[in-house]
């Protein structure tokens, strides 16, 4: 039972199972001091009546709970059949919950509920702890409370050798951190909440402190140990260009990362790096001139973009800047035809093609590279490990893997989901970029709008105007944006004005075709989903107006807004809501009016929706910390990296006597998916 509903296998699991909050058992309440402004509360009461109503969704078991000041209801939505029969109307039960109120009444949904033993109440333990228990577990008679007395009991068998400590003295005590074993016991059964903070926090370090440790083992171990092509020289292919064909002076971050990269390569270890940059700071260019070092090294180069208009742009705009240089570019996507890709294919085996730009598909087991010795996985910080693994299988060596992301990622999550990957910043936009004034107007004011728009068309700028893409629902989407097409139609009438339109539904060459009108100014106004969101660049496009504004979420907001500015004319971007945005919705939108910064937004971003949310992250599995948080506990993960770094640098093997009890502990445990091994 406990091992389905709850995962717990072991003594060691049930130990590991915290409470999630500590109530004070001495203290009862009354339903009738229930108001708006109550949130946790225990009261004792007669059970009068129990009765399933509702149908389908709606289904529910309710109950009422007197006491002599008044009725409390209570609810199940789930394990209802189970909950009716463990109660037994006339007894006394004991109830702890969240209250609301539903039609005017106190109700608590899905309350803990046990039989009321007065004496009870008057329990020894001070602070008595609450588990999550599921609604079966309930219904067999093991709630939260039981599971506390199953832990209590435990603990009382349990000896401070069976909790060893596994964080080295040096470090638990300069940061006075409380011993493992007393940690774990005041977790469940503190003195007085100043111990059960103390506990948690020791906690969290520990958590905090393993995964760090893990991440710097695996990122120091790879620089040791495994083996990477070697770089050597800067040759013709990147001298030629840099001098004659670099069309700006590089900025100073971008020069910074080419050495960081350049050493990298030049080591003889895999290079594994995380470029991160805001939008519009230059990366492609990096990625370009790393390429052409890999080049003067007789290696060849993949870039992988994450859709086909960005891997088609990318190949033309790459195979412009080449144009005059001796290198053979391809684009391989899933729309390459067979016979072009059996070309491909073939370039990429006897080495005849020096770059090959395209999406996923260029990762596809039939690509093989007669001397693969650079990725760049460009605008996706969502390429996870298990698909990093899988290029090291394209060649003897692996080759080096540049990652850049599509917006700046906080640095907290940098440290924990990346943490394995040594990490470069952009932080420096090319000079002369004018920030986009970003402002946010209602459906009501669309006609103003529009005249907006037509001015800046009149000076012979070029507008996007962007629709939401409702995941869930493609058609809905699809139906939006016709309409909006429509209705953009109506106020920019043709032939004055030509519009082009992108989206997921066209095939292929209609996209390509629109986008390009509208890359060469051909048409002024492009009207699209999100297709577009990642990496396009057009210079001469100075306005957005981004239609249901609330629905984006703000990292996404970012990478579109970073459309426009990108030349040297002001720009604007126009958020357009509803009437009906949500808290956050118009959290977001402020947001962005009142910064361009996308590493500030990126914070803003993790504070408002967890990192559970955060795009690729959740599969990672570094981020499944138990007690830790990587929103609240920014300082300690802080704390818990200088650490470890600092361990893993003096002795990457833990092989020091003072390092073997956390060497024993990590062996002890469960491999998180994809992390790195100890030997
Ligand atoms: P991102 O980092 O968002 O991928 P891009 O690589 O697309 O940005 O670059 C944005 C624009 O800035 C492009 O038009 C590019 O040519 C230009 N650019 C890049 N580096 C410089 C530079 N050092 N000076 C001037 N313009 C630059
Ligand atoms: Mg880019």
């Amino acid at each position: 039972m406990l091992k389905k509903e709850l995962n717990i296998y072991t003594f060691g699991d049930l130990l590991e199972h915290y409470p999630h909050r500590h109530i004070d058992k001495t203290k009862l309440s009354k339903i009738g001091e229930i108001n708006l402004h109550t949130e946790f509360i225990q009261v004792a009461g007669k059970l009068v009546h129990t009765e399933i109503i509702g149908e389908r969704r709606a289904k529910r078991l309710v109950a009422q709970l007197k006491d002599d000041t008044g009725v409390l209801e209570l609810a199940w939505f789930q394990g209802i059949n189970w909950v009716q029969k463990s109660l037994t109307p006339g007894m006394s039960y004991l109830v702890f919950g969240r209250t609301g109120f539903f039609n005017g009444r106190p109700q608590i949904v899905h309350p803990e509920i046990e039989p009321y033993v007065p004496a009870q109440a008057k329990g020894k333990a001070f602070l008595e702890p609450v588990y999550p228990a599921t609604e079966k577990l309930k219904a067999r008679g093991l709630n939260g409370r039981q599971l506390g007395k199953l832990t209590y009991q435990l603990l009382t068998q349990i000896r401070p050798e069976d909790l060893p400590e596994n964080i080295p003295d040096a470090i638990r005590i300069s940061l006075k951190l409380m011993p493992r074993y007393e940690a774990i016991r005041a977790i469940h059964f503190p003195a007085d909440p100043a111990q059960y903070q103390q506990a948690l926090h020791r906690l969290k370090f520990e958590e905090l402190f393993m995964a760090q440790v893990r991440l710097n083992l695996v990122r120091i171990q790879r620089h040791r140990a495994s083996k990477g092509v070697v770089f050597e020289k800067v040759g013709d292919y990147f001298n030629a260009f840099y001098n004659q064909y670099l069309p700006f002076e590089l900025t100073g971050a971008q020069k910074r990362v080419l050495r960081e990269i350049r050493t990298d390569t030049a080591r003889g270890h895999q290079m594994n790096r995380l470029l991160q940059g805001d939008v519009g700071s230059g990366k492609t260019m990096v990625a370009l001139l790393s390429m052409l070092l890999a080049a003067d090294n007789s290696y060849q180069s993949c870039m992988m973009a994450p859709t086909e208009i960005l891997a088609q742009q990318h190949y033309t705009g790459l195979s412009e800047l080449l144009k005059e240089m001796p290198v053979e570019i391809a684009l391989l996507t899933g729309s390459t035809k067979a016979a072009e890709r059996k070309k491909i294919l073939k370039g990429l085996r006897e080495d005849t093609i020096h770059f090959v730009v395209g999406t996923h598909a260029v990762i596809e087991d039939t690509v093989q590279f007669k001397n693969l010795g650079l990725v760049i996985v460009d605008e996706q910080h969502r390429f996870g490990v298990a698909q990093r693994a899988k290029l090291w299988e394209k060649a003897a060596v692996p080759p080096h893997v540049l990652v850049m992301t599509a917006t700046p990622i906080p640095r907290t999550l940098a440290m924990t989901a990346y943490g394995d990957l040594d990490y470069s910043v952009m932080d420096e936009l090319p000079p002369g970029r004018q920030p986009v004034t970003t402002v946010h107007r209602s459906e009501m004011a669309r006609a103003n709008v529009m005249d907006f728009v037509k001015t800046e068309i009149t000076k012979g700028r070029q507008a996007y105007f962007i629709y939401p893409l409702i995941e869930e629902s493609e058609k809905l989407s699809y139906e939006d944006l016709m309409q909006g097409y429509e209705q953009v139609k109506s106020f920019f009438p043709e032939p004055a004005y030509r519009i082009s339109m992108v989206h997921g539904r066209q095939p292929q060459e209609q996209k390509d075709t629109n986008m390009q009108r509208f890359v060469s100014g051909d048409t002024q106004i492009m009207v699209s989903t999100t297709v577009i969101e990642v990496g396009v660049n057009v210079p001469n496009a100075t306005v957005m107006v981004i239609e249901s504004a609330e629905k984006f979420g703000l990292s996404q907001l970012h990478q579109l807004r970073g459309r426009v500015g990108r030349g040297s004319e002001k720009s604007f971007c126009i958020l357009l809501t509803g009437s009906r945005a949500s808290k956050e919705a118009r959290e977001r939108i402020k947001i962005m009016c009142a910064t361009n910064d996308g590493f500030r937004i990126a914070e803003k971003d993790l504070e408002l929706r967890g990192p559970g949310d955060i795009e690729g992250t959740r599969q990672s599995g570094a981020l499944n910390f138990k007690v830790a948080s990587i929103v609240n506990d920014k300082e300690l993960l802080e704390k818990a990296r200088a650490a470890a770094e600092k361990l893993c640098e003096e002795d990457n093997e833990l092989k020091m006597a003072k390092n073997l009890i956390l060497k024993a502990y990590l062996q002890s445990q469960p491999q998180k998916n994809g992390w790195g091994k100890i030997s």
